[in-house]
């Protein structure tokens, strides 16, 4: 029988730190949270190799009094809460007591501070756990932790850990979130040397939006400030144009605090809804203000996320804060959208006179997902049942990756993919092109094709990324790819984790015809893009990119990075590409005819459908 034994100090220690201190970000936030409950109001933090060898917090908060030091690195030591009670109430950004001896359970900590009261200062050293020395030292008010050779005694947690850039980044951004949400701490952020950060404290939140973010955001900003009984939310969102493709620019505090929410960022969402493309997500700063009792901080052990008592009511305060913001700001351009509706009812209605009756005779037209009005089944069009269907067109039609993920989503929607149709009926080759009667355009978008007793329909988005994605993914693989000078070049500011993703992808944006360099600062030069992006809007694909990699693909295979980048690359492309002309349209089919797969676009929508003589015949009812 294995004996029961009581586990000692140190490794009890060990085991809350995998806990607390995961990465170096979170040392670096329970040091510099320590400094904020110390009422600090300048914080300098420096990190080396992305805080896994040196990590140095500095503040000039009120110190510790010598007696107390070797006390601070025990477990469940705090100043501040003294009974279960106060947990209800607390309002200081750590209480648990748990932060100090986890950090010095699996590092080497050495802490320098003295209190105002005091004529020197104090000199404490603590590694892995076991008190070093503790020595008397001039030094000035404040206190500085460093925290040097994070899990050196704990070889398969360093493992875990990313590279030192990565590691550096999540500090970067942790620091940006803490400046953000203390506009009156001035805080300094060095890394390997280099300050990154360095805000003035002087409690202006557009100032540090600035600092941080660049001028693009910080010149489109909407203020937001409501109140309602003891809940308060004051700070600045976004312009809806300047959302992102990953939600790390959606920020709010809760009482100081950053968390995350479900609530609170579906309310943010829900509001923007109306004014944003899907899986686009608002830049925000937001401070949210609610009485400590109405919040429990304690649900996770390094307190990001936190249960609320009410939640409906700080939904709600959200949603129409955020909301009554977005509707003041388009209260401009309203105005002129209300116009121009009115002017298009008068038109169809001078119009069509004689169509009224027989309008009112007919049940009210489908709605397609693209706002236009189709009579239902008017291209024989079905629903692809099941996910089955997607894996069938898998298995014959060897399609890629993303085009199976497209297709996929696709598969709610209300479209026919008809590709094995239209092979039969040989549309696309050499022989049938001939033969093709292109009748023109509608909705800037669709070309009428007649051949062989039906009529075609293609989506010149569709089919023009389509193209234009193959070429890409061609001149990369064969090494073609030119670029184009950019002269001036596009100035962007990043952050510190979008940087090290350029960095981390520096070849594969090289190889594909970009030609990036710094700038000073956060800010970079693209100098050079792919020549075929040329005219158009070069930043928004930038950094559609840069968000894309930040977010779920971070760590995906070159190859896959390269189809991202040309499906992004193409669709901006398209979008930029809006006229057509007849010989242009010849040249597209053209141009679909040389690919492999041109039923679809790489976004797995159909580039192009079909309907029979038959059909339309059946739709005026000269055949039964
Ligand atoms: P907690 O913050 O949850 O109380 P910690 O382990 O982080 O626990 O810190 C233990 C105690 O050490 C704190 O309660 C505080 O009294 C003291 N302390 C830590 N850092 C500082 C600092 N920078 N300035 C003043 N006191 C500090
Ligand atoms: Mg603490």
């Amino acid at each position: 029988m294995p004996k029961i034994q009581v586990l000692d100090q140190n490794t009890i220690n060990q085991i809350a730190a995998g806990e607390v201190v995961e990465r170096p970000q979170a040392v670096v936030k329970e040091l510099v949270e320590n400094s904020i409950d110390a009422k600090a109001n300048a914080i300098t933090v420096e990190i080396k190799s992305g805080g896994i060898d040196f990590i140095r917090v500095t503040d000039n908060g009120f110190g510790i009094d010598r007696e107390d030091v070797p006390n601070m690195f025990l477990r469940h030591s705090t100043s501040k809460i003294r009974t279960a009670i106060d947990l209800i109430n607390v309002s200081s950004l750590g209480f648990r007591g748990e932060a100090l001896s986890s950090i010095a359970a699996v590092a080497q900590v050495e802490l320098i501070t003295k209190t105002k009261d005091s004529l020197t200062g104090t000199r404490y050293q603590i590694e892995g756990g076991k008190a070093r020395d503790l020595e008397e030292i001039g030094c000035p008010n404040g206190t500085t932790l460093i925290v040097r050779n994070l899990f050196f005694n704990t070889p398969a947690r360093k493992k875990f850990l990313k590279s030192p850039n990565t590691e550096a980044g999540y500090i970067s951004d942790l620091m940006n979130r803490l400046a953000a949400s203390h506009p009156h701490i001035s805080f300094k952020f060095i890394n390997n040397n280099k300050v990154k950060l360095h805000t003035s404290g002087n409690g202006n939140v557009k100032d540090i939006i600035y600092n941080i973010y660049g001028r693009d955001i910080a010149f489109n900003l909407i203020p937001v400030e409501a109140q309602k009984g003891d809940l308060k939310i004051s700070g600045y969102i976004g312009d809806p144009k300047i959302s992102r493709g990953n939600r790390s620019y959606e920020n709010y505090f809760l009482n100081g605090r950053y968390i995350k929410s479900s609530l609170i960022t579906k309310a943010i969402e829900d509001a923007y809804k109306p004014y944003t493309m899907n899986h686009k997500y608002p830049f925000t700063s937001l401070h949210i203000q609610i009485e400590p009792s109405l919040v429990d901080v304690n649900v996770h052990p390094t307190k990001l996320e936190v249960r609320f008592k009410n939640s409906d009511e700080i939904y709600e305060m959200i949603f129409d804060g955020i909301r009554g913001a977005l509707r003041n700001k388009e209260l401009i351009s309203q105005v002129k959208l209300v116009e121009e509706k009115e002017e298009v009812k008068e038109i169809k209605n001078v119009a069509e006179p004689f169509e009224v009756n027989r309008r009112a005779s007919q049940n009210p037209p489908i709605q397609n997902p693209s706002g236009h009005n189709l009579p239902s089944q008017s291209l024989g069009i079905e629903k692809p049942k099941d996910l089955s269907y997607v894996e069938k067109q898998v298995k014959e039609d060897q399609i890629s990756q993303t085009e199976i993920g497209k297709l996929q989503e696709l598969v709610s929607e209300p479209t026919k993919f008809i590709k094995e149709e239209l092979e039969q009926l040989s549309f696309l080759t050499e022989e049938s092109v001939k033969e093709h009667r292109i009748i023109g355009q509608v909705f800037a978008t669709y070309w009428l094709i007649e051949f062989d007793e039906k009529l075609y329909i293609i989506d010149q988005h569709a089919a023009h990324e389509k193209v234009l994605y193959e070429k890409i993914m061609k001149d990369f693989k064969g090494k073609t790819i030119t670029s184009q000078n950019l002269n001036p070049p596009i100035v962007i500011t990043f952050s510190m984790r979008e940087q090290e993703v350029l960095e981390q992808y520096f070849d594969e944006f090289k190889n594909l015809g970009f030609e990036i360099e710094e700038f000073g600062g956060n800010e970079y030069a693209i100098r050079a893009i792919p020549s075929d992006l040329d005219g158009l809007a070069q930043k928004d694909i930038f950094m559609e990119l840069i968000d894309n990699l930040t977010g779920e693909v971070y760590n995906q295979e070159p190859d896959i990075l390269i189809d991202k980048i040309a499906t992004i690359s193409c669709k901006a492309a398209v979008k930029g590409n809006q006229r057509l002309s007849t010989r242009e349209v010849h040249e597209l089919i053209g141009l679909l005819l040389e690919l492999e797969n041109p039923y679809y676009c790489p976004h797995g929508r159909p580039t192009m459908i079909s309907l029979t003589k038959y059909e339309l015949e059946k739709k005026f009812k000269r055949v039964l």
